[in-house]
């Protein structure tokens, strides 16, 4: 049986659910799913960043911060090394006005004899409304502040989209809340976020997955 010359990769992945995308084993894009591409895009305000522009960019080099990069980078090699022919994981995506849950798939896809390319496959199991948080809204309170003014950078896991509250009394340690408790709790909603991962998602999302 041969496939229709007309089943490119692209329209393939339209027709799968979520954001779907296929890289070589170092990470570049291959192919992409646009439309998926393009509401994921539109959602998380890189309107800008069209499927055909990320065509031979690197993952990686669309991930923010560094822990992030890492640990992805380590999903990635496990994948490609064999070690794992599959890796699923749930993780959020927030919104300003949502909480989004997300699933992740990373398979393998295997030639004569080693991977060849890597399938991304995310898509969103459930979204529920809630009342804006702007902590989310990525693109508007860059510089909202002067730079003598701006506080330490409050960090923000990537995959549970916690944030880690220091409070200022002493005796209370740090503690990884939920971007409502943070606000509730004094946090500032204007403030610097930067991107990581938690220990929690280091032990459960990448340790048993590398
Ligand atoms: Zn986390």
């Amino acid at each position: 049986m041969t496939f229709p010359v007309q089943v490119t990769a692209g329209k393939l992945f339209n027709a799968l659910e979520g954001v779907v995308y296929l890289t070589n084993p170092d990470g570049t894009i291959l192919a992409v799913g646009d439309q998926g591409w393009t509401r994921f895009a539109v959602d998380n305000g890189a309107s800008g960043l069209t499927s055909d522009s990320v065509i031979g960019m690197s993952i990686f080099t669309a991930l923010a911060g560094e822990p992030v990069v890492d640990a992805y980078r380590r999903l990635h090699a496990a994948v490609v090394s064999g070690r794992r022919a599959e890796i699923t994981f749930e993780y959020r995506c927030d919104s300003p006005i949502a909480e989004r849950l997300m699933r992740m798939s990373i398979t393998g896809i295997t030639g004569d004899t080693a991977v060849v390319a890597v399938l991304y496959q995310s898509q969103m199991l459930s979204e529920v409304a809630r009342p804006a948080i702007r902590l989310f809204a990525r693109n508007t309170k860059a510089a909202r502040k002067h730079p003598e003014e701006a506080e330490q950078p409050v960090p923000l896991c990537s995959f549970c989209q916690r944030l880690l509250w220091r409070p200022r009394e002493g005796g209370r340690s740090a503690r990884w809340i939920a971007a409502a408790e943070f606000v509730q709790a004094g946090g500032d909603a204007d403030t610097t976020l930067v991107e990581t991962i938690c220990q929690e998602c280091a032990d459960q999302v990448v340790a048993p997955n590398v």
